[in-house]
């Protein structure tokens, strides 16, 4: 096996897949290690669709046009999903238009391992990133295990897409937990899908169920304590979409409280699948079809950065000058404590951008973090968690590591207006 690259990204989620397109496509060797079957992470193992809202309302008196916000790599594999789904279902296939949402996660399977391959990036499946080595900052080389064993790998530089911050935790960089207060994180939610279901009835059910949900409740035959039931369509006119379990106060990166989570929310997903079958119109004959490989995970640890995006940034709507990506999906916080989520709605045309010292951590010399453990505080991640945003970062992560190796810098050192440039060149969204 190879040991040496220009670029290593750890993890292939929407943001690791953006980075190492990237970086690939400015001209670096890559490689791409993901420790499950398929790229996609939260999308793909975790189930979680759909693409939550990236752009600018239309605000109707000034009749301007809708502003993308994610656009770049994320556009690129949105329209190429897109495609495919016509291909497969006819041009007036449903979510083929932007602003895109609901997906497929096979055909987003199919077209992230095309867009890989295209751009020549190497990628390594089941292969999890399990040490690293550093002096003074500088990652010399990172530990993997997969089914060749332990390999030592070298790169100029390294991109921590892991969502855990795993790889930059392993390299010795601090990092925070959830929240300041009592480091709670979001909770954990596995995702199922219910398929059978006539979804008209489903529909027209639908307040009813919300009130039977808190019936059920009240008489304890559903344990969840989740305010209400979360469900969305999919592509398919009989399968429902279930992002409704709710795991509270457990550690994501805890092995103990993960397997424990993961226990608490298959009852739940059982309990909901009774209740569906029992009290639903229109799911009386459903049947349990999938449940996510992977319960998800909202929020674990963001790193301590050069720089640290909080709430206040969010709410001033700051741009920054080394902006490279931006957002403004609500500040969505699901309880980490219990019932309820909250959430601070954005103003029609206004937005943020995150900073690329955000993806740096303290110190670090070439090592970037990219996707939802960047670093900031419990509340702006509620908001650029979102999947059309992480990609975003991943894109600008490897857009950087391709400029410092040209430029024979490191990924601390690149210089941001040259980047901005780039990215935007490429189109991307900075500000
Ligand atoms: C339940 C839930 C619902 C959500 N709902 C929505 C929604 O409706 N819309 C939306 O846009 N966003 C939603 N989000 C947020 C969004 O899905 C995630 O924040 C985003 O996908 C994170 O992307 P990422 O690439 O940073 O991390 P991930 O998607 O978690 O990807 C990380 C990847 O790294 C791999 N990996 C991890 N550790 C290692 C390692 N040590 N070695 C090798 N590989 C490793 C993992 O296998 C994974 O593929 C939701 C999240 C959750 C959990």
């Amino acid at each position: 096996m190879k040991t040496k690259y220009d670029v290593i990204v750890a993890g292939g989620g929407f943001t690791g897949v953006a980075a190492a397109i990237a970086a690939a496509r400015g001209g670096c060797e890559v490689l791409l290690l993901e420790e499950s079957n398929s790229l996609g992470g939260s999308a793909t193992r975790g189930l979680v669709n759909p693409f939550m809202p990236y752009f600018t309302p239309i605000h109707p008196k000034e009749g301007e046009t809708r502003k993308y916000l994610s656009r770049g790599i994320f556009e690129e594999i949105t329209h190429r999903v897109a495609q495919l789904t016509k291909e497969v279902h006819g041009e007036d296939a449903k979510y083929t238009t932007q602003p895109y949402n609901t997906f497929s996660e096979e055909y987003l399977k199919v077209v992230l391992n095309r867009m890989v391959t295209e751009a020549g990036v190497k990628v390594l499946f089941h292969t999890s990133v399990i040490g690293a080595n550093a002096d003074n900052g500088k990652l010399s080389s990172i530990i993997i295990y997969n089914a060749s064993g332990v390999t030592t790998l070298e790169a100029e530089s390294f991109i921590d897409c892991t969502g855990d911050a795993d790889l930059a935790t392993q390299a010795g960089f601090p990092f925070h937990l959830g929240r300041d207060s009592d480091h709670l994180c979001q909770p954990m939610t596995l995702c199922f899908r219910v398929g059978d279901v006539d979804i008209p009835r489903f529909n027209a059910f639908r307040p009813q169920m919300q009130a039977l949900y808190k019936e059920w409740q009240a008489a304890g035959k559903i344990k969840n304590i989740r305010e209400n039931v979360l469900v969305f369509s999919t592509i398919s006119d009989t399968v429902l979409h279930f992002n409704t379990t709710r795991v509270v106060k457990l550690n994501p990166t805890d092995a103990e409280d993960i397997s424990k989570a993961e226990m608490l929310a298959r009852e739940q997903v059982w309990e909901m699948f009774i209740f569906l079958r029992e009290a639903v119109q229109g799911c009386e004959n459903c049947q349990l079809l999938s449940t996510a490989m992977q319960i998800g995970v909202r929020e674990s640890r963001m790193i301590e950065g050069e720089y640290t995006l909080t709430k206040d940034d969010l709410l001033e709507c700051r741009k920054f000058e080394d902006g490279i990506a931006t957002c403004n999906y609500d500040i969505d916080i699901h309880n980490p404590e219990g019932t309820g989520t909250s959430h601070y709605y954005f103003a029609p045309h206004t937005y943020y951008n995150i900073p690329y010292r955000c993806l740096i951590p303290k110190g670090a010399v070439n090592l970037l973090v990219a996707g939802r453990c960047i670093s900031s505080d419990h509340d702006a991640q509620a908001s650029y968690r979102i999947m059309p945003t992480v990609c975003n970062l991943g894109e600008a992560a490897g857009e950087a590591a391709a400029l410092a190796h040209e430029l024979g810098c490191s990924t601390r050192d690149v210089p941001t207006n040259e980047l901005r440039a780039r990215l935007v060149a490429n189109g991307a969204v900075v500000d």
